[in-house]
């Protein structure tokens, strides 16, 4: 059983969504982030997420590394959901205290939390095996949340940045090849796009999701979500000259299946493509627009002959 068919039979509970409504929760289980009411302007915005040692980072990676990666997760959850950062609880568990490695951690915690004004408000601390969990709140102005649900027929696909990089950097690491420098950090350091992912609902966006587990099965994310197909064109995708001198099964299987880009896949009306093209000119964010958006048809994903691609490839956790 896969997480998702995991989640759907036993923490869909039927009773407890019955009080969704009165709790104000305006989305639930199953986008970036649950959205709910908080005050007559604005909705909260908040996600989880969990960095187990040897399982999402290697066991000797440096604190600093951590902390930059933990919380850089969770901000861009938020990014998926248009919201601005507001605060977060962090619960870690420990091996043992180590207060060379707690300074470190702690250091780039502060550093990356205090740019985003992003104020931890609370925690759990216990010992065991190295883990750290965020949970980060976010807010939006009313109504203007992104969603996995809201794609679009003829809507263009766009991402943001190079895919496959971290794909490239982890490969790099597990086979101690440190001549993909870029690579190896991006592994590390997911690259924020919060300002960018907030300006686009002025610009007509409505739908997106970030890339933690690659390209294609987020894409299926979406389709399901927005109950839509979508042709891709992954030749338009941009290729980043570290994964440009591999050969070209491996790079297409790295950008299309790599996980921990946490890069924005998104949709917009063709209107407002011109408009999203400027912004990300104007921010320096490398965008690609992939691809398009159809009618529902039993085919969820398929290159622009129509043929299907396969979106089971990307990371799954069981
Ligand atoms: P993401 O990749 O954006 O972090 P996930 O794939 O981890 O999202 O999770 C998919 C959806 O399932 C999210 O909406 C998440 O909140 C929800 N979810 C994950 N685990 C659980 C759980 N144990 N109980 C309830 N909801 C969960
Ligand atoms: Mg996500």
């Amino acid at each position: 059983m896969d997480e998702f068919s995991l989640i759907k039979k036993y923490f869909h509970n039927q009773e407890n969504q019955s009080f969704a409504k009165e709790k104000g929760i305006i989305l639930g289980i199953g986008d970036d982030a649950a959205v709910f009411e908080s005050s007559p302007d604005h909705y909260i915005v908040s996600s989880m997420d969990t960095l187990i040692a040897g399982v999402h980072f290697p066991e000797d990676c440096l604190p600093e590394d951590v902390a930059y990666k933990a919380l850089a997760v969770n901000l861009s959850d938020l990014a998926a959901m248009g919201a601005s950062p507001h605060s977060f609880t962090l619960s870690l568990s420990l091996p043992e205290v180590n207060e060379l490695w707690l300074e470190g951690f702690s250091k780039t915690l502060f550093a990356l939390a205090n740019f985003y004004k992003c104020v931890l408000i609370g925690g759990d601390t216990c010992r065991g095996k190295l883990s750290i969990t965020i949970q980060i709140n976010g807010t939006v102005s009313k109504p203007c949340f992104l969603s996995r649900a809201a794609m679009k027929e003829d809507d263009y696909l766009c991402v943001t940045g190079y895919l496959g990089l971290a794909a490239l950097g982890l490969f790099s690491w597990r086979n101690n090849l440190h001549d993909n420098t870029e690579a190896l950090q991006r592994f590390y350091g997911p690259p924020l796009k919060l300002e960018f992912a907030q300006a686009l609902w002025s610009l007509g966006v409505r739908s997106a999701i970030d890339i933690s587990d690659g390209l294609l099965s987020e894409l299926k994310h979406l389709c399901v979500a927005s109950q839509v197909s979508v042709c891709v064109d992954s030749d338009a995708l941009l290729v980043h000259k570290e994964l440009s001198a591999l050969p070209l099964e491996q790079q297409k299987q790295f950008m299309l299946s790599g996980g921990d880009d946490y890069e924005l896949c998104f949709s917009v009306n063709a209107a407002k493509l011109e408009a999203v093209k400027d912004l990300a000119r104007t921010m320096a964010i490398p965008l690609s627009v992939f691809g398009r958006v159809q009618k529902q048809s039993e085919l969820l994903i398929c290159d622009m002959q129509g043929k299907p691609l396969a979106t089971h490839t990307g990371y799954l956790h069981f």
